[in-house]
């Protein structure tokens, strides 16, 4: 093991947080129970916040390593549930807000945070799922819960649906038998979407007129990581009785629509948080994942990318331009 290693950090300078790529040794880092080489990370909307200095919303305190997803393996650990050598994944809780993140060849971490990589997954393919992804399986299965959405019967409509969340979303909707329409507002997403299980597209144009509170009753269940305008346009779009699952806020987190769908057809707005979600949610998220999502469909969704190119996919990610998913190789 070398005495320094590479980690990007979010750092104070005159008054305005800035992003290093710096080298580290283990003193650095944390009193956490578990030390964990890191093999890759991946970047979400949130890193692309926080690396962009955004800091009062994603890192609360600095010098913050970023990244809120890392999968690697086990250094050493005083926890019994956990020994040297096992593979293991986290998402969220609180990395790059409060604690440190995965963009790290080391990060210590507590041991309460694990989950175990899951035989199905490659490291590499379990940051190309990441938060995202793994947000998205929380998605469905809130749709699930809820019960209105039926496989093979009305339309299950993905926003974003381009980006990490939305991706994985209509992959895994689609497996699972539903017929998925993807909105989009990248034209040249639309075969990529097609062939994630997509049956059709539309333009996310038409979710960002005026919010009209009732609309024609179109869809069966829906998945939105963009908030706004685009929200509030849904619920108005829903059926009788039918679930949103509400995790993203890409457009904006404003939500600027009325009460008439939820008091005048039932229906029901579910918010999905990643970042606390308790342990058996997160566990049942991950085997979904496994049994659902289909390797070359996460293939086709992935592209890697090395810690020093962050800067730019951060910018590409708040921009909207990324499709799919960057995994970050921190080695
Ligand atoms: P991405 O950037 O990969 O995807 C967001 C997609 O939203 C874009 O690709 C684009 O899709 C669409 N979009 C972007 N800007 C706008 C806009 N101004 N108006 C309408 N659509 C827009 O991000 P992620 O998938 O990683 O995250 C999506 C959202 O979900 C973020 O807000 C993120 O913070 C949130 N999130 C929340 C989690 C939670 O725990 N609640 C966990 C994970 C993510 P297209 O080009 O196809 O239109």
């Amino acid at each position: 093991m070398s005495n320094t290693f590479p980690a990007v950090v979010i750092e104070e300078t005159d008054g305005k947080a800035s992003t290093v790529l710096k080298q580290l040794t283990l003193a650095d880092l944390p009193a956490h129970d578990t030390l964990v080489e890191i093999q890759y990370s991946g970047l979400n909307y949130k890193d692309g916040l926080a690396l962009s200095g955004n800091r009062n919303k994603v890192a609360r305190s600095l010098p913050m390593v970023g990244g809120i997803d890392l999968v690697g393996t086990v250094v050493e650990t005083s926890s019994s549930q956990w020994k040297a050598g096992d593979q293991v994944l986290v998402n969220g809780f609180g990395l790059s807000e409060q604690h440190w993140g995965g963009f790290s060849r080391f990060q210590r971490v507590k041991s309460e945070w694990l989950v175990p990589l899951p035989a199905a997954f490659t490291p590499l393919q379990a940051m190309a799922i990441g938060t995202a992804g793994y947000t998205a399986a929380l998605c469905v299965d809130a749709l699930e819960r809820w019960g209105h959405a039926q496989p093979g019967r009305g339309k299950v409509l993905v926003t974003g649906a381009a980006g990490g969340v939305g991706s994985v979303a209509v992959a895994l909707l689609a497996k699972a038998g539903y017929l998925v329409t993807a909105s989009t507002g990248r034209v040249d997403t639309h075969e990529y979407l097609k062939a994630l299980g997509a049956t059709e597209c539309i333009d996310r144009a038409s979710l960002q007129g005026p919010v009209r509170p009732l609309q024609r009753e179109t869809w069966a269940g829906a998945v939105d990581s963009v908030g706004s305008v685009t929200l509030a346009n849904v619920l108005a779009q829903m059926e009788y009785g039918a679930a949103v699952a509400a995790c993203g806020l890409a457009g904006g987190m404003d939500l600027p629509g009325t009460v008439l769908p939820h008091i005048l057809r039932s229906v029901a707005l579910l918010g999905v948080d990643s970042v606390m979600a308790p342990m058996p949610k997160r566990l049942a998220a991950w085997e979904r994942l496994a049994r659902d999502l289909p390797a070359d469909k996460l293939a086709s969704m992935t592209t890697v990318a090395p810690m020093s190119e962050l800067p730019k996919w951060a910018e590409a990610i708040l921009a909207g331009q990324v499709r799919g998913r960057v995994v970050v190789d921190v080695s």
